[in-house]
């Protein structure tokens, strides 16, 4: 079974392989600030996407699932990013967070 914390992992293992390769091309290194950054963008993208969905842009710009879930999955990395950069354990804390909206808003 992949478990939320085996994802967490993997996309920190990749994300520091692919940035340990770019770093120094770039001649600087990600800082949490960058993937903050990258975490809104990618937000954003989504936003658009949602747009294009809901009919909000010119027809020739209008999303489809497929782009929506590319750019959820873009978003959900930098999340497992950010969380492994500060050692948090989502596995733990996401059903903690899960319950706690089922506490105060079903039961
Ligand atoms: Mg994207």
């Amino acid at each position: 079974m992949f478990t939320l914390g085996d994802a967490q992992h993997l996309c920190w293992k990749n994300f520091r392989k692919i940035n340990d390769k770019l770093d120094p091309e770039r001649g600087k290194k990600w800082t949490p600030f960058v993937m903050v950054t990258d975490l809104l963008e990618e937000a954003g993208e989504v936003a658009s996407v949602v747009k294009g969905l809901e009919g909000f842009k010119p027809p020739e710009k209008s999303g489809t699932k497929e782009m929506l879930a590319a750019e959820l999955s873009d978003l959900l990395y930098m999340v497992f990013v950010l969380a492994e950069y500060y050692k948090i354990d989502l596995e733990r804390t996401f059903p903690e967070t899960v319950n706690d909206y089922i506490l105060r808003f079903i039961t």
